[in-house]
């Protein structure tokens, strides 16, 4: 790809304002927190247009501008789109410098000035050891990641609304928080341009660029790899502990287990924060009393695990298990094996949807998938509907019935007793406010931005009616993703892993004890969070079960 180079001395960002310090974003560091950074670094004249870091570069440091300014630009050389302008005492940076991960926007000297350069292990280094500038800095990075990730700055993609592999891109972009500015092939002419500036056809679409690098329709690995996600280096011939699945429960092994001194492996498929990390706002977990959104609690536990030495990797898909000589082997989708004495099963449950067109656009905002308090206090006084024909949607109808205006429970069949337990039949029986809809199923949802009414239909003749509604609770059942483990370990009938006393009666001759709590059939393998049978599907209760499995894992690891 070539890029025209500005010409020299040319300052991107005249006029334009420092941005204002929202959520911590952009601090001013005090002269002390200055001097504490020039212990470790060094201080150097700079004159408009040097370029500091630029997008691409495999690496950068950490600088203070002591005096003039400093240009963010994305597409540096190409389309100079100015992010932002930091002047004196501010930082530059963002949580990409933490993660050792590439550039993937520029810096650019506006004013000609001062500037204290940290390299980046001596920043990480301090990171570890001054709880000060630690805080300041890290909340300030990843506020600003959220930020690029609402205005859409970062690295490139160009491909069609309509084609696959562009939604499968950008979700994996989302899925990962890394900020990207799409351009849709469909109406953006800039996009056209852009392309044959690169020599690329639309039949090679979608394409990522980043910098120099331009990947044509790449896989999530391609990615990754491109972007840096996760750990660097091949895992160690055996580990003491492979983590598989990266949601709030395999998070919380890996900060346990690496926290305690286990040679610790995280893969995951997908991306690091599991299901948490798709809800807007967590209200339940502790310690945050306004809520917190999974994403961010998410991001806080990644850089915890990775600072204790966690190894994490994505995209990595476990897909069979394999007993090995007093060693686990699990081999993931792209053929490789990670070998460990131990296993933590940590790969979440998927909770079954609705198939229904636009589902997407209202969950969290009026359909929901379970029912805490915080769900029922954003639906108290509005008519609500529940799907589903089992314990959890009884148990919901009876707890939401409390406080909505109206509560309707939905299922296809005629009888509900066929699928629910007999004394919550009976409870809802006895619950006037409960108004049982048989034969109903949902088949459209409507509302502008929020959900105002859902369509039904009678399955036996199709007759429809429209009913209003601003929260619809499914309740239709979760599959767990236990395929890789089918035969290595015992089972509920719903495939969700067997743990501790429930073992009892399943094939134990592998155990000459019996299992720990948490641990499955297998001795060693311990299976935490929604995957485990009988779960209580809450990021608190996950993170518990993680960390709670790793000191099971120590008493295994010694009693071999
Ligand atoms: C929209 C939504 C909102 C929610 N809101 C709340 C809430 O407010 N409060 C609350 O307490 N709970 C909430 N929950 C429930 C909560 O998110 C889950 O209980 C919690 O995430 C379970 O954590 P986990 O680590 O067990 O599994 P998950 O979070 O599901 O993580 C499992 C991870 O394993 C990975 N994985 C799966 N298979 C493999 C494989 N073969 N190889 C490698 N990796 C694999 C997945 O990619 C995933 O990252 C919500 C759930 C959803 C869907």
């Amino acid at each position: 790809m070539t890029i025209e180079p500005l010409t020299a001395g040319e300052p991107l960002g005249v006029g334009m304002d420092e941005p204002v310090d929202r959520n911590g974003a952009f601090p001013r560091l005090t002269d002390e927190q200055r001097a504490r950074l020039r212990a470790v670094g060094q201080t150097r004249a700079v004159s408009p247009g040097e370029v500091l870091f630029r997008d691409g570069d495999p690496g950068y440091d950490f600088f203070v501008v002591e005096s003039g300014a400093v240009a963010i630009v994305e597409g540096y050389g190409r389309e100079n789109r100015v992010i932002a302008v930091h002047g004196p005492h501010r930082f530059l940076g963002e949580i990409s410098l933490v993660a050792g991960s590439p550039a993937y926007l520029s810096a650019v000297v506006r004013d000609a000035g001062e500037l204290l350069q940290v390299p980046a292990a001596a920043l990480r280094k301090l990171l570890g050891e001054d709880e000060e500038l630690s805080n300041l800095i890290l909340r300030a990075f990843m506020s600003r990641r959220s930020i690029l990730i609402d205005i859409g700055a970062g690295v490139k993609v160009v491909g069609s609304r309509y084609s696959q592999d562009t939604r499968r891109v950008r979700t994996f972009l989302a899925r990962n928080r890394m900020p990207y500015h799409w351009m849709d092939l469909e109406d953006d002419e800039e996009a056209e341009r852009l392309l044959r500036g690169i020599g690329v056809s639309a039949c090679e679409t979608p394409v990522v660029i980043c910098g120099e690098d331009v990947l044509r329709n790449p896989s999530n690995a391609d990615i990754a790899a491109l972007l840096g996600f996760g750990s660097r280096g091949a895992a160690p011939p055996m580990c003491d502990l492979i983590i598989v699945g990266a949601g709030p429960a395999g998070l919380a092994a890996a900060v346990y287990g690496a926290s305690e001194g286990l040679d610790t492996q995280v893969i995951d498929k997908v991306a690091f924060g599991g299901q948490a990390s798709t809800s807007a706002r967590i209200e339940n977990y502790l310690g945050f009393p306004t809520g917190i959104s999974g994403s961010e609690l998410a991001e806080r536990a990644i850089i915890q695990a990775s600072r204790f030495g966690a190894r994490m990797v994505v995209p990595a898909k476990a897909v069979a298990l394999h007993a090995e000589n007093a060693h686990y082997a699990v081999e993931l989708s792209d053929g490789s094996y990670v070998n460990g004495r131990t296993i933590i099963v940590a790969t979440g449950a998927q909770y079954r949807k609705l198939d229904l067109p636009g589902l997407d656009r209202y969950e969290g905002l009026g359909v929901y998938y379970a029912a805490t308090q915080s769900e029922a206090a954003l639906c108290a006084d509005d008519p609500v509907l529940i799907v589903g024909g089992g314990n959890s949607a009884g148990q919901a109808a009876m707890f939401l019935s409390q406080q909505a205006a109206s509560c309707r429970l939905a299922i296809r069949g005629g009888d509900l007793s066929k699928s629910m337990s007999r004394y919550l039949v009976d409870e809802l029986e006895r619950r006037p406010q409960v108004e049982l809809m048989t034969y109903t199923e949902v088949v459209e949802l409507k509302g502008d931005t929020v959900l105002e009414a859902v369509v039904l239909a009678d399955p036996r003749t199709g007759a429809r009616s429209e009913l209003e509604c601003r929260a619809l609770f499914v309740f239709i059942g979760a599959d767990p993703h236990t395929e890789w483990l089918r035969g290595h370990a015992a089972m509920d009938e719903h495939c969700f892993l067997l743990t501790g006393r429930d073992v009892q009666g399943e094939d134990l001759s592998a155990y000459s004890t019996e299992p720990f709590f948490l641990e499955t059939s297998r001795p060693g393998i311990f299976a935490v969070g929604d995957v485990h049978s009988g779960s209580v599907k809450r990021v608190a209760s996950a993170v518990g079960e993680g960390s709670m499995a790793v000191r099971l894992v120590h008493q295994r690891l010694a009693a071999v």
